[in-house]
């Protein structure tokens, strides 16, 4: 008898999650693990922010509310965009969700239908790929260059598009690369979006993490907003993971079935979720600098610690936080026959945890994230030169 669905059946355990039980296992058999594994802040979330749930808990703002978010999360939202990045979003345009992966998830359950194309730049987030086969869309994979720091570009992307074309996907900055799409490069890729009647799927979860000095949106081309979708996240820029705070912005239309969705699945992201996610965007802004100036550190202090280890090479990221090093050297020696196996191998032998790249479409690949204290880096690459010597 069959049990599960056809549409259960195209997709896997998200591979970070899949590590992300391994490592916890071992943890709880009490092993001492440099965890580059998960791809969470390590910061606390900021006293104003979580000051601002605990007052709404108090004030027992604790009951159902508008499916889409309450008005006040929404405009607030809407403003700071229009603030950041010059976009002229309304209220009624914003869908307030529980975490930036539902937002994706509905944006592409309302967009994609059986056999429409979506372009995918590779390396990807691991979800694109299962939430895209999900809806029956068929992914068409763009392969970025690794010599040219997996930077995507508009003549990629446009050599990519065909009659069936329905989404372009682009997170920029890139987990697992940490490539950022040049200010130039997204216009023309909103521009031809627009152009072809095509829908830029924008996933603006790291948008506040980008190291360039040039913090740039695709919400800003306002003249094509009818075929972008903002993507946002409040887990990464205010070290949210846990409360599950994510929007999304786009056209009336498809904001409104995004929301209808909603109503038949979640209803409305937590109550209080939504008051803290206020104060996050109405607030102080200086923790999301401060945290942006931690990470910049942090990923020098990885490459700085990578050039110590011979046969590993990484491009230098721009934006989130993850290193993306090419580890093909090590394929073939001390029985290693893949990423995932090098993986394995580097959490049982090593106790470092780390994500093969083929869960994001490379082969050649392990990600880290170096959202973590320095000192944990220091130990990880430790671990890492000890384990690759051995291998050598
Ligand atoms: N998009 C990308 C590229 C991510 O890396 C993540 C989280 O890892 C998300 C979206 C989802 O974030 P959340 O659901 O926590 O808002």
């Amino acid at each position: 008898v069959k049990v599960l669905t056809d549409r259960i059946n195209r997709i896997e355990v998200s591979a970070t999650m899949a590590i992300t039980a391994a490592a916890l296992k071992l943890k709880s058999e009490g092993v001492n693990l440099s965890d580059f594994g998960a791809g969470e802040p390590h910061f606390a979330t900021p006293r104003h922010i979580k000051d601002a749930a605990i007052d709404a808990i108090e004030k027992n703002f604790t009951r159902y509310t508008a499916v889409a978010g309450i008005p006040e999360v929404r405009k607030a939202i809407v403003d700071r965009h229009a603030c950041d990045f010059g976009s002229n979003y309304t209220p009624e345009e914003c869908v307030f969700t529980t975490g930036g992966k539902l937002a994706l998830f509905n944006a592409i359950q309302v967009l994609v239908d059986h056999g429409d194309e979506v372009i995918l730049p590779v390396p990807y987030w691991v979800s694109f790929k299962d939430i895209i086969q999900y809806a029956g869309g068929v992914v068409v994979p763009v392969e970025s260059r690794e010599d040219e720091n997996f930077r995507i570009t508009a003549k990629m992307i446009e050599a990519a598009i065909t009659p069936r074309t329905k989404a372009i996907i682009l997170n920029t900055p890139s987990n697992p690369s940490g490539a950022v799409v040049s200010p130039a490069d997204l216009e023309a890729i909103v521009r031809l979006a627009h152009k072809n009647e095509i829908y830029v799927l924008l996933d603006e979860c790291y948008v506040y993490l980008n190291f360039t000095g040039e913090i740039v949106s695709g919400g800003s081309f306002t003249d094509c907003k009818d075929h972008v979708v903002i993507l946002g996240s409040l887990s990464k820029t205010y070290a949210m993971t846990g409360w599950r705070a994510g929007f999304a912005l786009g056209p009336k239309q498809i904001i409104g079935a995004m929301s209808k969705l909603q109503s038949q699945s979640t209803s409305n992201a937590a109550s209080m979720v939504q008051r803290a996610s206020i104060a996050a965007v109405h607030g102080s802004q200086e923790c999301v600098g401060e945290m942006r100036a931690d990470y910049i550190k942090l990923r020098d202090r990885v490459l700085e610690g990578f050039k110590t280890i011979p046969g590993l090479t990484c491009t230098v990221p721009e934006g989130a936080f993850y290193v993306y090093p090419n580890i093909s050297k090590f394929i073939g020696k001390g029985g290693v026959t893949s990423a995932t196996d090098l993986a394995a191998k580097l959490l049982s032998e090593a106790h470092v945890v780390v994500v093969p790249g083929e869960a994001f479409g490379t082969s050649e690949h392990i990600r880290l994230s170096y959202a973590v204290s320095g000192d944990v880096i220091d130990e990880g690459v430790k671990r890492m030169r000890e384990y690759f010597a051995k291998l050598a």
